[in-house]
């Protein structure tokens, strides 16, 4: 799940924020110092008491640092424990296996399995709580046999780190208004695209949350349920007992609804029904894969989805990634790129959206920034994530373009001429040119494909 930066939800929250708990003295220093300490008391105290000590310790430590995921590792002799900072894996831990702390039984055991790992493969997943700094910590736990043993990753879902106002996502204040409009049409679908991790979810609970009142009535489809959101009906996918998609969405259409979150569209059948009840006065949101918003265009056409009924249905698409956000304490000032650093940098796109490009990197007025590293941001030069987004409107243009079946490539330059789309790189650099992120950090991003 996506943790957005910590600053920007103590500020954010109001009056609902929890001030942060003080820290109890052993979470100074690192979680190897912690586990150095902990080691010490190998002999003198049963391993199993060792082994939950350890597991609490790793938990708090990582809700401490903001990890979203943990990995724990079987490496030869020893045992790895890695945590995933702002969408990046850090080390955090390595142990030798022969300690005799059965880290990974405890872990099974909270997550529900059997204490050692099935002889044979079967596919295991669990969920604990944990209250940690008096919050209400949810871990999801996988496993997964390597040859070198199991591989245990928590997802850790801290309800606080869980940016879900629409503000907090980190769109300008044009975005934020259009998205606000978007979203109260009566009827119509709209759909975000965005890689695993970009946030798509935190933004679909986002918009949900913001329309919410017990005037109307929301149902959600989804796999998993990732938060519970109250006042919103949230349904859970089960392709086992035959509750697919599809049959989730049929359902749904005889529950009365206004409002239906499809939690991802991804064959013919479920796109069919969505796109078709956007018609008849429902308002749907989605979630769809695809590398930018107009390619939602062309996926739809692959599925096989008529061009009238997209045309006739869609309001719209929103294409995300998260940025990493430079660390406050440390960044230093930097100057914009040379005129020659760009044109090379730009030379394999579209010409006219390459010179837009170039034009904004080199506008004068930048207050571009590079990240350095501190101790407050572990020397990474980073500190928390915002969301970059490429928002695509339905225009006039934009519908004939879909109604002639035009190529991806075409209906994104009509997006970005008659309706001024800002791509995600665009959108990326304006973020660099206010010294929120840097530019490698926006390029980093951007060209990663799905
Ligand atoms: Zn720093």
């Amino acid at each position: 799940m996506v943790f957005w930066g910590k600053q920007e939800q103590e500020s954010s929250q109001g009056g609902q924020a929890q001030a942060p708990q003080a820290l109890p003295p052993h979470y100074i220093g690192t979680l190897e110092d912690a586990y150095q300490e902990l080691f010490k008391a190998k002999g003198r105290a049963p391993g199993i008491d060792l082994a939950i000590k350890l597991s609490d310790m790793i938990l708090e430590h990582a809700v401490k640092e903001r990890a979203s995921d943990v990995h724990i590792e079987s490496q030869g002799s020893n045992v790895r424990v890695r945590f995933r900072v702002d969408g990046i894996l850090q080390d955090m831990l390595n142990s030798p296996k022969n300690a005799d702390i059965p880290l990974t039984q405890r872990i099974r055991v909270l997550a529900g399995f059997d204490p050692e790992p099935p002889a044979s493969f079967r596919n295991e997943e669990g969920r604990f709580q944990k209250i940690i700094a008096n919050r209400a910590i949810q871990v999801r736990v996988s496993s997964f046999p390597t040859v070198n043993g199991e591989k245990l990753v928590l997802r850790v879902l801290d309800r606080q780190q869980l940016g879900i106002d629409l503000e907090q996502l980190g769109m300008d204040q044009e975005a934020l208004t259009t998205t606000k409009k978007l979203i109260r049409n009566p009827y119509g679908i709209f759909f975000i695209t965005g890689s695993t991790g970009s946030g798509k979810t935190t933004s679909l609970y986002a918009m949900l949350k913001n329309i919410s009142t017990p005037m109307i009535n929301i149902i959600t489809l989804e796999d998993p349920v990732e938060y519970r959101l109250e006042g919103i009906n949230q349904a859970q996918i089960s392709a086992k007992t035959g509750f697919t998609w599809a049959e989730g969405l049929r359902t749904i259409l005889r529950q009365d609804p206004d409002v239906i979150m499809v939690g991802e569209i991804r064959d013919y059948e479920s796109a069919e029904i969505s796109l078709r009840s956007a018609l008849t006065g429902h308002l749907l949101f989605t979630t769809i894969h695809t590398i930018n918003a107009p390619s939602i265009i062309e996926r739809l056409f692959e599925m096989g989805i008529p061009p009238f009924l997209i045309a006739s249905s869609m309001l719209g698409a929103i294409s995300q990634r998260l940025v990493r956000k430079v660390c406050p304490q440390c960044a230093q000032k930097a100057a914009a790129p040379s005129e020659a650093v760009v044109s090379e940098f730009i030379k394999n796109m579209d010409p006219q959206e390459g010179a837009l490009i170039k034009e904004l990197i080199l506008k004068p007025g930048a207050e571009y920034k590079v990240e350095k590293g501190c101790s407050a941001c572990r020397n990474t030069g980073y500190l928390g994530r915002t969301g970059i987004f490429e928002m695509m409107l339905m225009n006039e243009e934009v519908r004939k373009q879909v109604l002639d079946h035009s190529p991806t490539d075409l209906i994104r330059r009509t997006a970005i001429q008659t309706s001024k789309m800002r791509t995600l790189l665009m959108d990326g650099i304006l973020k660099a040119r206010t010294g929120v992120t840097t530019l490698a950090e926006v390029i980093r991003v951007t060209a990663t494909m799905v």
